[in-house]
């Protein structure tokens, strides 16, 4: 599954952070929260998101 998060550091010429994908999502589950860690494709840079409870099931 491709998982896509906003980058922080690729922004467009408004200097918006953009959707890039994400590489290596590792799932995370906190007091029934579920969350990914990632690397942004694009430069490498760290990358968080929350996730729904499907989508933590389709990455595991
Ligand atoms: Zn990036």
């Amino acid at each position: 599954m491709e998982m896509k998060a906003l980058c922080m550091r690729c922004r467009d010429a408004k200097r918006k952070p953009t959707m890039q994908i994400m590489n290596n999502p590792k799932v995370s589950e906190k007091n029934n929260r579920f969350s990914a860690k990632g690397q942004c494709a694009k430069c490498g840079g760290n990358m968080f998101k929350f996730l729904s409870k499907d989508d933590a099931k389709k990455l595991k």
